[in-house]
């Protein structure tokens, strides 16, 4: 860990992810297979993506998937949070990113992974946009323009928003973050894999007939409702009453029934 605004994950792998199978193996065709065939590609005349935006409503394990790309390729990683890189102060934003992009070309291949990126690029086509605000997004646009796309030492952006609709959308242009990704709200089967990633990780009594019945009843929880659901279970052995009962008392707080704890709304089942 350095003074700038960044970390290195501790190691998430592709195992540890539940779903979100179709979404993994376009991660890995953006981001590995370029970082490690690019001379290749190049001389086949195919550009690599730039810029990697993974889209989608909280909870649903954008996050998760940057920390798995991070431990699972050898690329040096860095992680901006959006909001907690931000400062009062004139001038100091601007000077931290381009002091974070500058580590990064000297220690490329690197992957950039900003976080909540909407905290730095949202749209400016309203009067309400300060001139500081304009400032980081031209400084933003200005290093990305910059970074070195080619070849063994390149350096490339992934990042992340709950909110694709309020981004810039000088950011989405091509050469910039020109692959979209949606991290959707997880299907039934879905919910059967992630409670069965995240049951690994605690002792329980369920039988894979309790696992289904709970995934059908917990239509429209995310990865982190059912994380949430599971982990209040690791202090005692959990039984598929308690699950059940956590569920229910979940899906039954009004603000959130029944689209999930995190506002989110269900779109598949
Ligand atoms: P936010 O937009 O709020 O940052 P996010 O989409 O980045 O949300 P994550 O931080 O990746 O969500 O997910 C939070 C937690 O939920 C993870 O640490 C993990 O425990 C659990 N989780 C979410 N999705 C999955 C999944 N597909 N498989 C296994 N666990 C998951």
């Amino acid at each position: 860990k350095t003074q700038h605004q960044f970390q290195v994950y501790k190691r998430v792998s592709y195992a540890d992810i539940g779903g979100l199978n179709h979404q993994l193996k376009l991660v890995q065709e953006a981001v590995e297979v370029p970082m490690k065939n690019s001379e290749f590609l190049n001389s086949c005349g195919l550009q690599p993506p730039r810029g990697i935006l993974l889209f989608g409503p909280p909870g649903t394990g954008k996050t998760l998937i940057a920390k798995a790309v991070a431990t699972e390729t050898k690329a040096h990683f860095i992680t901006i949070n959006g909001p907690e890189i931000y400062s009062k102060f004139y001038g100091e934003t601007e000077a931290r990113l381009r002091n974070i992009f500058q580590e990064a070309i000297e220690r490329a291949p690197t992957i950039i992974f900003i976080d909540e990126i909407d905290a730095l690029c949202t749209r400016k086509d309203g009067a309400s946009s300060s001139d500081q605000e304009k400032r980081v997004l031209a400084t933003l646009l200005t290093l990305l323009d910059n970074l070195p796309t080619h070849g063994i030492r390149r350096v490339l952006l992934l990042a992340a928003t709950n909110k694709p609709d309020a981004l810039e959308p000088a950011l989405r242009r091509p050469g910039r973050l020109d692959r979209e990704i949606e991290i959707g709200i997880p299907t039934a089967t879905e919910r059967i894999e992630i409670l069965t990633k995240l049951l690994l990780r605690v002792k329980h009594l369920l039988t894979d007939a309790d696992i289904i019945t709970l995934a059908e009843a917990a239509h429209g929880f995310t990865g982190a409702d059912l994380a949430a659901v599971c982990c209040e279970g690791i202090e005692s052995q959990i039984d598929v009453t308690h699950l059940h009962s956590s569920l229910s008392s979940l899906a039954s707080q009004p603000s959130l029934a029944p689209t999930g704890s995190h506002g989110t709304t269900a779109r598949h089942v």
